[in-house]
């Protein structure tokens, strides 16, 4: 698996849909690859943030901007 598969399987692995195999695999990768680890965990933060944003419930101020930040510093590293 390389980084870019990675990253199309983070959705179906959130939602709990990645056969076995692919989820052993998903894991290696997730234990060689930390850059796809720090996506990962700012992929799940944006998600529950954009639950949050639906259900209404008002953000903290400052925590955006570095949450955004974050995610975008991951994704640059995962792309390189
Ligand atoms: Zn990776």
């Amino acid at each position: 698996m390389n980084c870019q598969e990675f990253i199309d399987f983070i959705m179906a692995y959130l939602d709990g849909e990645l056969p076995d195999e692919s989820r052993i695999v998903f894991r290696q990768h997730l234990d060689l690859c930390p850059p796809c680890e720090q996506y990962l965990d700012g992929y799940v933060k944006a998600v529950e943030l954009g639950k949050r944003c639906t259900e209404g419930a008002s953000l903290p101020a400052d925590v955006p901007d570095a949450l955004v930040d974050a995610i975008l510093k991951a994704r640059r590293a995962a792309e390189s």
